[in-house]
């Protein structure tokens, strides 16, 4: 068994609405793996159960064959799960360089005193400014991150979940709201990811899903509908019936 992220008979619950229904589901160590679905099938809520963020109701999340359930969000970080987090207040203020300074500084252990200049703390501006370098973002590095465009930010939330060094990065719709002209160098960047980087991504356009995934899960009702190869998925009457009028079928 390589899967890197596990859950087992997840269930959570609003209320009487169950909202992530007996799911069990597998990410093989290094997959592109998409999670598709259509709106309220309980797509965010899995990905909230996974990072730490909700509590399940009942069931299990094994990362690396660790059972996590019951472990906070940081400490999930550590261990190597990372999901993407909307850059706050104190980020925008920051240069792009600056924010993922201090994301590396917070992985060392050295958060709260990066601003000393210690060797360590240079180690950790050299490897923020790789970290952009391979990201194509050298050319943005000293730009106020509130002054980049939609798409660069959305970017920079990777960079700075990267600076964690996860194994498992989990994406809710990286592009939200992201104009289309920049959405496909957002798309490529996340294609180039290593891929010691095992990656989940929640996405609805389909032509990028099945550009991107090696392997797809479809969730329908809080529920794991069925899961395949992107091959297999598109050939699926019972997933195109979920679809229909939708993406699949244009
Ligand atoms: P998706 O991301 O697939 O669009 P969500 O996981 O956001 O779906 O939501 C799944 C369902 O759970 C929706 O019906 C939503 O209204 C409900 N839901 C999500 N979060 C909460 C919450 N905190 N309290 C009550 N209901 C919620
Ligand atoms: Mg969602």
């Amino acid at each position: 068994m390589s899967a890197v992220l596990q859950t087992r008979n997840l269930v959570k619950k609003f209320g009487g609405f169950v909202a992530t229904n007996d799911v069990s589901l597998n990410i093989e160590r290094g997959a592109r793996h998409a999670l598709i679905g259509p709106n309220g099938a309980g797509k965010t809520t899995l990905i909230n159960l996974l990072s730490g963020f909700l509590e399940p109701t009942s069931g299990e999340v094994v990362l690396k064959g660790e059972i996590v359930t019951k472990l906070a969000q940081h400490q999930r970080v550590k261990r190597g799960m990372v999901r993407t987090f909307q850059i706050n207040c104190l980020f925008a203020e920051m240069t792009v360089l600056e924010a993922v300074s201090l994301a590396v500084c917070e992985r060392l252990g050295l958060g709260g005193h990066w601003w000393r200049p210690l060797a360590a703390q240079r180690d950790a501006v050299d490897e923020a400014a790789a970290l952009l370098a391979s990201l194509h973002l050298a050319d943005v590095a000293n730009e106020q991150t509130r002054n980049l465009a939609y798409g660069k930010q959305r970017l920079i939330e990777i960079a700075l979940a990267l600076a964690a060094k996860p194994q498992v990065l989990l994406l809710d719709e990286p592009a939200a709201g992201v104009p289309t002209s920049e959405s496909r160098e957002l798309f490529e960047t996340i294609a180039r990811l290593p891929r010691e980087v095992t990656i989940l991504l929640i996405e609805h356009d389909m032509d990028l899903v099945f550009r991107f995934a090696d392997r797809i899960s479809v969730m329908v009702n809080g529920a794991l509908l069925t899961e395949n190869t992107p091959d297999e998925i598109a050939r699926d009457k019972r997933v195109k019936e979920v679809y229909l009028g939708e993406a699949l079928d244009g």
